[in-house]
């Protein structure tokens, strides 16, 4: 049975989807099978009407994407793995739906005319897509942190030319953006992002240092992708986080804050020269955010739960460890240092958290990787900084390469 506070949500959605003045926003959805595309689609679902889906992408699942093109009557589907495309072809055969593979084919989809591309894919993966979009000059919905620390500069210059429209999906950037709209950006003081603190925020130093995959990817508040889940764990998501902010609203380091709170309920603070501070607070639920990059000015109905301060009761609020935690420390520390440093760092972190969740290190050994790539690259001179695509696509693959031999002779 349907409750009643159910169906006068579900009568809510109806009203915004009827309130529709023009065509529906054609929206392409790149990483459509991950936990952000899910999640995007989920909200397109409940709003008929109010989009179409122009294409959808995915890494290897071939069934799982011709489902979800299927169910969201996609134009096209795009699987970059070329060794997929039989399968997703014969999956998709009987429909109208283009089908298509390989990394050419995804830049294809990241250039189809849609008013709105979630860029969604993880990792540094997804930033020659992700730019793809951007070049469209349209409004580019920016999950992928990873672009931005790999290539915040290039990716930021790239959104200035085109004329794209950047929402920040992330949820802690999109508190800040709405922490800034009507603001004077001269008066802002200081921008402070939260952290829930991860599965380990109360473990002991010994306790973090035995612990096993299928505890770090135990998420207390956000259902996420793994390799997001493992950066949660080891608090690199928030060092990612900051140079991401770093790069979406232009202040520098030292205007940069975490802080950890457990609830994950503020997502983010701005505050401004005259003491105030304008905050953002939601459930913790990435389908707000999402929301607010897909209907951004309006407001479309999401089904996250209603936040009950009162039911909470208590919000509270520490300093990050950066004993317990020293992956943020290295990522404040590549921020600072600039050029390719933070390109480095993303990509030593991913090799580094693959092989912890395919067993091959420790949890600790996850910054540790990542410490040691950036010194071995700091020594031979290959902190530059990036001028172009081809360059960070280099330097992440030197750094992916350092940081594989890191591993191997640990083994
Ligand atoms: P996920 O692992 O659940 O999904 C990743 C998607 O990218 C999948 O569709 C996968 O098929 C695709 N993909 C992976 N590797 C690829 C490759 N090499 N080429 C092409 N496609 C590839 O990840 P997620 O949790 O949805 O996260 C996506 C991005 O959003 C990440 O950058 C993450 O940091 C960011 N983000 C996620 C959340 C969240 O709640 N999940 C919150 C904030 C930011
Ligand atoms: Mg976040």
């Amino acid at each position: 049975m349907v409750s009643s506070a159910a169906l006068a949500q579900s009568e809510m959605l109806d009203s915004w989807s009827a309130a529709a003045a023009g065509p529906p926003t054609s929206v392409s959805i790149l990483g459509a099978t991950g936990s952000i595309g899910t999640s995007t689609l989920d909200l397109i679902a409940r709003h008929p009407g109010r989009f179409l889906v122009e294409a959808v992408t995915a890494n290897t699942n071939a069934e799982a994407l011709a489902d979800l093109a299927k169910r969201s009557g996609a134009r096209a589907a795009v699987i970059a793995d070329p060794a997929q495309y039989q399968a997703l072809k014969s999956a998709l055969s009987g429909t109208r739906i283009e089908a298509a593979a390989g990394l050419a084919a995804l830049d294809e989809a990241a250039a189809r005319p849609a008013d709105c591309v979630m860029a969604a894919i993880v990792g540094a993966a997804g930033l020659r897509s992700t730019l793809v979009a951007v070049q469209q000059g349209r409004r580019l919905a920016l999950a992928n942190k990873e672009c931005l620390v790999s290539a915040g500069d290039l990716f930021m210059a790239a959104v200035k030319r085109s004329g794209a429209e950047l929402l920040p999906v992330d949820s802690e950037h999109a508190g800040v953006f709405q922490a800034l709209i009507g603001q004077d950006r001269a008066g802002i003081e200081r921008i402070t992002i939260t952290a829930s603190g991860g599965p380990f925020r109360t473990w002991s130093a010994a306790d973090i240092a035995a612990a096993t995959s299928d505890q770090a990817l135990k998420h207390p508040n956000w259902s996420m992708g793994r390799k997001i889940t493992i950066d949660s764990a080891t608090m690199m998501n928030k060092g990612l986080e900051l140079i991401e902010a770093h790069h979406l609203f232009g202040v520098t380091p030292d205007q940069l804050d975490v802080i950890v709170h457990p609830q994950s309920i503020v997502h983010a603070l701005v505050s401004y020269v005259d003491g105030a501070v304008l905050a953002q607070l939601a459930c913790p639920d990435m389908r707000t955010p999402i929301a607010m990059a897909l209907a951004w000015p309006q407001r479309m109905p999401a089904p996250t739960p209603k936040l009950d301060l009162a039911a909470l009761a208590t919000l509270s609020f520490e300093k990050p460890d950066l004993q317990r935690f020293p992956a943020l420390g290295l990522a404040v520390a590549a921020m600072r240092r600039g050029g390719a440093a933070t390109a480095v760092l993303n990509a030593a972190n991913e090799v580094a958290v693959e092989a912890f969740l395919s067993g091959r290190i420790s949890f600790p050994g996850i910054a540790a990787i990542v410490e040691q790539t950036l010194e071995a690259m700091e020594r031979g001179g290959l902190l530059a900084i990036p001028t172009s695509l081809d360059s960070v696509l280099e330097i992440d693959l030197s750094a992916r390469k350092v940081a594989t031999e890191r591993l191997n002779s640990k083994l």
